[in-house]
């Protein structure tokens, strides 16, 4: 799970007052790897993940996984379950 909050961005190890948290994972991440996150091509698909699985009452959703910045997520066929899933209205 999460690792607690202790000054520094775990992605980067940098020190950072300010933090967020990953939509690739559970990383609490600093403003600077957050704006990478946000430039990442894989980003409207982990931030679609994630929110499918809020909206699924699903809160410990781990993040699709950081791919690293060069490298992106190819799973077409993860993508399509995410995604087909998404519409069901099969809510607790
Ligand atoms: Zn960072």
């Amino acid at each position: 799970m999460t690792s607690p909050w202790t000054g520094h961005c775990h992605r980067c190890q940098k020190r950072t007052r300010i933090h967020t948290m990953s939509k690739f994972n559970v990383d609490l991440i600093c403003p600077k790897c957050d704006d990478e996150e946000r430039c990442h091509p894989d980003f409207p698909l982990a931030a679609k993940a994630e929110m499918d699985a809020v909206l699924r009452g699903d809160h410990h959703f781990p993040g699709i996984g950081w791919p690293g910045l060069s490298t992106v997520v190819r799973a077409p066929s993860f993508w399509e379950g995410i995604f087909s899933r998404s519409s069901s209205p099969e809510a607790e």
